[in-house]
């Protein structure tokens, strides 16, 4: 087997992304390899630890597709030493151990940029890593999405990894589906240890425990299990634990025994670093006036940022155009106009009513209570914001005959985001949830 054909395969057998980013920079040491063991070089360990933990298995099975052999898979820096049957052996057990463990190796301390509206989450994250267990038991970062939740979660993750601890990271989501394949395949044992033998669980968006009753039962033992132990904790959340609606007080006040600590969003000047050092990372150059432009054009969301930049440096390709502030600009502009076209009115009122923990039918009646009221004028503002529906259109929509209480309410809401850091934090994350289309 040579080099070429076992990235020809992997190529077939893996998404394309994966394989375009991490997959082809492997290279296969053929002097170094034989029947039972095939050696593979990368260019650092963060491809390194990736590969290991996603793909040793997939690999294995290009082998077997190719000759037959199923030798074992050793993935080594390059300039490494050759290692011995046994540490290859115990590597491979530990990644097997650490299933879930699938973490973007690109998310690191070191690509994070710190700012002021960061900077708390950002500095228990490496207290966390350094010694999971001793500080901060749980850890509980929340805050709108797109603002760097996950990619602080999985630093602690892959700078736990290359200590040498086990991790595991897992969306409440894979939680919740691991749970319940357990229940049916009447395999709780292997559920029960894999989820309490670990040195640190790590739970991406955990507001999705919301009214899952059983789930939260089960992750209530995993939780008192892994603390008793002193195994470290950490949470990601769009809301503080007593914001979670449909959460058991056990759980809420338990997710607030440690540290909770909220991430921002950013300044202008965090928000100018994070666009130079993404741009650094992906090669693309920018104008100081471009980079300026798009932060102060762009407020809410980092990921939306991102997003940006990529369009910003597709289109130069393709124009075969240096990135100038006019490509910039009409870019954005389009971009926005086409949101504004793709929100609808009764979208807003079905997300403002899920997140809000209403019924949609109620925001169009005349119900006057104070939590209807408060989930009308959050409609009012968001449509308002994101459509490019007038205010009499707003008026009509949901069934009111006078505008001017829409211009009241749109006042007033400004007011809140003002003074009210909830409100503010409720309607930053609606607003992101209906831009990125998440629900
Ligand atoms: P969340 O989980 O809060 O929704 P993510 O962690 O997925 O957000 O972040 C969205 C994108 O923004 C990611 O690509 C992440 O790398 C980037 N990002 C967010 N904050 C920062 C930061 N402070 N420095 C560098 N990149 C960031
Ligand atoms: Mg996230």
């Amino acid at each position: 087997m040579t080099h070429k054909d076992i990235l020809s395969i992997l190529k077939r057998e893996t998404t394309s992304v994966d394989y375009e980013r991490f997959l082809k920079q492997l290279i296969f040491k053929k002097n170094l390899s034989d029947d039972n063991l095939a050696v593979f070089e990368v260019p650092n360990k963060y491809i390194a630890n990736w590969i290991k933990t996603k793909y040793i298995n997939i690999i294995q099975h290009c082998f077997e597709i190719a000759d037959g052999s199923k030798p074992k898979i050793d993935i080594k820096l390059a300039g490494e030493r050759k290692k011995t049957k046994k540490e290859i052996q115990d590597e491979q057990e530990k990644v097997t151990h650490s299933e879930s463990t699938m973490l973007n190796p690109s998310y690191t301390f070191e690509s994070f940029v710190l700012g002021a509206s960061n900077q708390m989450a950002y500095n228990a994250s490496v207290a966390v890593a350094k010694k999971p267990g001793i500080q901060y038991n749980p850890l509980f970062i929340y805050g709108g999405t797109g603002l760097g939740k996950t990619h602080l979660l999985q630093s602690i993750g892959n700078k736990a990894i290359e200590n040498g601890k086990t991790v595991i990271y897992v969306t409440i989501e894979q939680f919740m589906n691991d749970f319940t394949f357990s229940i049916k395949s009447k395999n709780m044992e292997h559920f029960r240890t894999k989820y309490r033998k670990c040195d640190i669980l790590l739970i991406d968006d955990i507001q999705f425990l919301s009214g899952k009753e059983q789930t939260q039962e089960e992750f209530f033992h995993t939780f008192n299990e892994l603390h008793n132990a002193k195994k470290q904790i950490v949470m990601t959340s769009d809301r503080l634990p007593s914001q979670i609606a449909g959460l058991v007080d056990r759980l809420k006040s338990r997710f607030e025994w440690g540290l909770t600590a909220d991430i921002q969003i950013p300044g202008l000047e965090t928000k100018i670093a994070i666009i130079e050092k993404k741009s650094e990372l992906n090669g693309i150059v920018l104008t100081r006036d471009v980079i300026n432009y798009i932060a102060t054009n762009l407020d809410s969301s980092i990921r939306e940022i991102e997003g940006v930049l990529i369009r910003i440096n597709a289109s130069a390709n393709l124009l075969n155009q240096e990135i100038n502030l006019e490509l910039a600009q009409s870019l954005l502009k389009e971009q926005i106009k086409e949101q504004k076209e793709n929100i609808k009115l009764p979208d807003i009122i079905t997300i403002v009513a899920s997140e809000l923990n209403i019924k949609p039918s109620d925001i169009r009646s005349r119900k006057r209570t104070a939590v209807v009221a408060n989930a009308r004028r959050v409609v009012i503002y968001l449509a308002r914001e994101l459509t490019h529906n007038s205010m009499p259109d707003i008026a009509k929509f949901l069934g009111m005959k006078d505008h001017s209480s829409i211009s009241h309410n749109i006042k007033k809401a400004n007011e809140l985001i003002e003074k009210d850091e909830n409100f503010k934090l409720i309607i930053e994350n609606l607003k992101n949830k209906i831009i990125n289309k998440e629900w």
